[in-house]
């Protein structure tokens, strides 16, 4: 990506701009990585991908690692995920083997980079084992918690907290979803860029095309949800909600969803989801590829509604992609949907099928209420989840290591 910062001023104004420079004044130079578990897919990708070269032009040496692993690897660290959400988990001896003796692999690739870099941000569970593997660290290096992990399975929880509490800092998304760890934590919303081929303005033959590409119907409502074929993003409970919709107003639903490669679970969600559809020519079950986002942008706008109907969610960047498109969204009622969907403003939470099925017919019917919900949640998505408010969170918390305020917050 080659952007320039410069390019944000028509959404956010120049002041926002000139305090970015500011606040990276003190930080020139310094190496910052940041390191996860997959390159497509999944919103912490989405995120690094532009946050990383925009940090670079604020003069910062940022660099992106990934950790690579084999299936059984993926499939214990989607445990992991699943277990800090609240799952029940058979943790085993041999799973925790696996899980450290994949890092021990990774830290012999990255222990150079890691060990000498100032800072080390340290993406969810997967790589965060990494942290024992280099001893001769000389940065600060920060856990980067992107999941709800407010009601964690215990056993799996006391593993990771027995190194998650050596960092020298936390951070989560929501203060509800925080863990006790004995180092500072910070609070800091993901967000989203509008430049992205996901976000950015499209032209109108890129929107006919894919009304034509997946054979959607224009003269009826489009409702959609775009997620990993995951049972926390509850599509059998959106197909559901469309049954209920179906039988009072015509409609369409489009089920867009995708693999990551850290995620093993998708093939046999995606099956259930096929399944429950059956043969009905209005669900669209799309299977895109990880780097279709300028379709998936041309789908969320061409959408009348955007739901996200997890039962647990991280953030939720798909709600933060819909409110952007000026699309109301009906959000299940947890994890950081809470924060993006402002009940009867912004969109509706909701706690069932049917709930979503009601609020669904209400904006159905009401066309005003629906427009003047898109435009609100554009202007909030605005104003809280774009990407300069994300980077100047993460310019402070950095500055703030730097400088050894958080030493002095442990101390008070
Ligand atoms: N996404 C995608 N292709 C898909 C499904 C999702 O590009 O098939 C994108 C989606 O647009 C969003 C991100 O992946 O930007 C998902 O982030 P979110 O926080 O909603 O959920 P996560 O997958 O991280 O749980």
């Amino acid at each position: 990506m080659n952007r320039s910062l410069s390019e944000y001023e028509p959404f956010v104004g120049r002041a926002i701009l000139d305090q970015l420079y500011q606040l990276a004044d003190d930080l020139k130079g310094m190496t910052v990585v940041h390191v996860n578990s997959t390159k497509e897919g999944g919103g912490v990708a989405e995120i690094l991908f532009w946050m990383v070269p925009l940090m670079n032009e604020l003069g910062i040496k940022a660099s992106w690692e990934v950790v690579e692993g084999n299936s059984e690897y993926f499939n214990v660290t989607k445990m992991f995920h699943n277990g800090l959400q609240g799952n029940k988990a058979n943790f085993t001896s041999a799973a925790k083997k696996i899980y450290e003796g994949t890092n021990e692999q990774n830290a012999q690739r990255l222990r150079p980079i890691l060990e000498n870099a100032d800072a080390v941000f340290m993406h969810d569970p997967q790589p965060a084992y990494l942290l024992k593997l280099c001893p001769e660290r000389k940065g600060r290096w920060i856990w980067r918690c992107h999941i709800d992990a407010s009601n964690p399975h215990r056993q799996i929880w006391k593993y990771l907290r027995s190194f998650l509490s050596d960092y020298d800092a936390s951070v989560f998304s929501m203060p509800n979803f925080a863990q006790y760890l004995g180092n500072p934590q910070f609070i800091i919303a993901p967000s989203i860029d509008p430049l992205s081929d996901k976000n950015c303005q499209i032209s109108v033959s890129d929107i006919n095309e894919t009304y034509d590409k997946f054979n959607i119907d224009r003269n009826r409502p489009i409702l959609t949800q775009v997620s990993r074929f995951d049972r926390f993003k509850d599509p059998i409970g959106v197909i559901k909600a469309f049954r209920l919709v179906q039988n009072f107003s015509p409609a369409q639903l489009i089920l867009a969803g995708g693999g990551a490669s850290d995620d093993p679970e998708g093939a046999a969600v995606l099956e259930e989801v096929k399944e429950a559809a059956g043969d009905d020519p209005d669900i669209h079950i799309l299977m895109l590829p990880s780097d279709a986002h300028k379709t998936i942008n041309a789908i969320q706008r061409i959408s009348t509604i955007i739901i996200q109907k997890s039962t647990r969610e991280g953030f939720g960047l798909t709600v933060t992609e819909g409110l952007w498109k000026g699309k109301p969204v009906i959000g299940g009622n947890v994890g950081g949907i809470i924060l993006q969907v402002k009940d009867h403003h912004t969109g509706f939470l909701v706690n069932s099928p049917e709930g979503a099925a009601h609020r669904i017919r209400y904006l159905l019917r009401h066309q005003g209420r629906l427009r003047m919900m898109g435009e609100k949640g554009r202007e909030f998505a605005r104003d809280n989840f774009l990407l300069t408010r994300h980077l100047r969170e993460y310019l402070t918390l950095l500055l703030g290591l730097k400088k050894g305020f958080t030493n002095r917050l442990i101390a008070t």
